[in-house]
Parts: C-alpha cells; structure tokens; sequence
C-alpha cells in the first residue's frame, strides 16, 4: 500500500465517512442512534470543469432523495465554489437555487460553508435571495475581522447562522491572528446571535465557548444546535447530546478530501489535536 492510500485510510476512517454516499448515510445512522443529527458534505470546492460542478449537483440532489428515504435526520451542507462560483455567480446561484428547492421539498435543511474570504460578497447575497423561505442557513467566520458587520447583516435577514472560528488561510489585514482574538470574537458572535436570533448554531470544539453558550441559553431560551467535525471530539459531542442538547456532527464524504484534511492538519498546536483525535476522537 502506498503512502498515499495509507494517508487516505487513516484520513477517511476518521474524519471523512467515506467516497460514496453510502458511507455518509451509515455514519448518520450511527450519529442519529446516539440522538446526534448530520450535517453532511459532499467535498469539493473551487470546481471549474463543467461535468464535475454538474456532478456535484446531482450527487447532492441524490443525497436529499436518500436522507428523505432513509428517514434520516440530518441537513446537507455545500460550498458554493462546488457549484460553480469560481466560474460564474450566476451559475452557482443556479445550482445552489436548484438544490434549496428540492431540499424544501423533501423538509431537508441547507447549509453553505464559509469558505475564503474573496468569495463572502457573492455567498451572502446568493444566500439573501433564498433567506425569507426558510431551510436555509449560513455559516459565519470568527477570525474574521468584519464578521460583527456581516452579523448584523444576517441578523436584519433573521437569518439562520453556524458559527465557527474559520478554517482558511487569510491575510492578517482581513482576519485576526491569534486564536485569543478569534475565540473572542466569537463570544461576541455568540452573544449577538442570543440577543437577535432565534435558531442557529454554535459550531466548535471549544468547550470553554459552549458553556457559555449552554449558561446564555439558561435565560435566552434559544434553538441552540452544538455542532462538531466528524471524528473530533465526537465522544464529548456524545455526552452533550445524552444530557439532552441538540448536537449535530459536520460528516463529510467523497473522493476530494485533500484539501479539507489539510485544513484539519494545519490546526495547528492542532498537530497534539490532531493526533488526539486520531487516537481517539
Ligand atoms: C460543524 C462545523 C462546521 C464547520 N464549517 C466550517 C466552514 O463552513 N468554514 C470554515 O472556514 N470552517 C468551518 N469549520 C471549522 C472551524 O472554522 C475551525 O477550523 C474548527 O472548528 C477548529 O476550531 P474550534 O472552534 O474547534 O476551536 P480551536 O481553537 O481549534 O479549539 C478550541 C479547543 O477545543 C478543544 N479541541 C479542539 N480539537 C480537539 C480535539 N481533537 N480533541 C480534544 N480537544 C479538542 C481544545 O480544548 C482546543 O483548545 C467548521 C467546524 C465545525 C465544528
């Protein structure tokens, strides 16, 4: 076995679920057992050949058919660059439009992932145009330095918001450099989105940050979904769900998990995490 395929085994066991939707439909299985939700992902991103974003979107068309039949409980959650941003807006608002309506259709909530900063314009207002029908959420950045401005945004648009502390690469002109910053960014987030928000979604590993949220909700009453990565943490995610939280866990699959596992790597100090989560989770 090469080093390659090595790299890929450790890598799918544990944080993708595997290459084919099957394996993502039997990790939710696993998840809903444990009264955890999915929030599943196709992986792809920065697509630019025709077939491969027309492939991406039947996939995920075919995973809402499959989560509906299996009575599954769980969202789905896209890149926009998956579905063509990278050619066009219009072509990926498009797509994206076409995945929403089916996913109303069957009751199925849609997420976008946040991805690098360049492409937060078009993102946003694509997700704008979709807000006021509902089953659609949005993901948010904390290292971001206008992310209290884009919150606010979101807040007028009672938009339906996952926030997480940011996984890019970003200049230190756009985003904070320190994880201090960033964490405290996100408690500011957090806060706004208890005093504005009626659901959304504190997506972290962070236990520090979800007690408290869990100590806001106390006098907020909000619809508080803690959401984690496939394979991070997962057991801690477990406990929260067994006392009674709503927890859902972020399950990726597909063949392009390059670029999404070495996001995972680059956390960092990450690397003791990562080895963490290896072993176990
Ligand atoms: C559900 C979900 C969806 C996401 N979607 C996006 C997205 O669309 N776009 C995007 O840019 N990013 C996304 N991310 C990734 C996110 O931006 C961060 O890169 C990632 O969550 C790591 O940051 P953290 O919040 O866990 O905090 P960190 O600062 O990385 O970690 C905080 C603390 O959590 C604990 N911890 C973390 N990992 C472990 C571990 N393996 N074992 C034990 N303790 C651990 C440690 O105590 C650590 O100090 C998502 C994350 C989640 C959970």
């Amino acid at each position: 076995m090469g080093i390659g395929n090595v790299f890929e085994r450790v890598f799918a066991g544990k944080w993708i679920a595997g290459a084919r939707i099957s394996d993502a439909i039997r990790r939710t299985r696993q998840l809903n057992a444990l009264g955890e939700s999915a929030i599943i992902n196709y992986i792809g991103e920065s697509l630019t050949d025709k077939r491969d974003i027309a492939d991406a979107v039947s996939i995920n068309l075919r995973l809402i058919r499959e989560i509906r039949k299996e009575k599954l409980k769980a969202s789905i959650s896209l890149k926009l660059t998956a579905l063509g941003l990278s050619v066009s807006k219009n072509l990926a608002r498009k797509n994206y439009g076409r995945i929403v309506g089916a996913a109303r259709r069957q009751g199925i909530f849609v997420w976008i992932d946040a991805e690098s900063q360049d492409t937060i314009e078009d993102v946003i207002s694509i997700y704008e145009g979709h807000v006021r029908k509902g089953g659609v959420g949005i993901c948010l950045q904390s290292y971001l330095r206008r992310s209290g401005h884009l919150m606010q945004r979101l807040i007028k648009r009672k938009a339906v918001v996952r926030i997480v502390k940011g996984a890019y690469k970003e200049s230190s002109k756009i985003a904070f450099e320190t994880r201090k910053e960033t964490t405290e960014n996100y408690r500011m987030l957090m806060r706004e989105a208890f005093a504005h928000l009626k659901e959304f979604t504190i997506a972290t590993h962070d236990s520090s940050l979800i007690g408290e949220a869990m100590e806001l909700n106390r006098s907020h009453r909000r619809r508080v979904t803690y959401a984690m990565l496939n394979g991070i943490r997962n057991r801690y995610a477990a406990s929260l769900a067994a006392q009674g939280s709503s927890v859902a866990i972020y399950v990726p699959f597909g063949t392009r998990w390059i670029g999404y596992a070495l996001r995972r790597l680059r956390e960092e100090s990450h690397l003791i995490l990562v080895l963490r989560s290896l072993l176990g989770g």
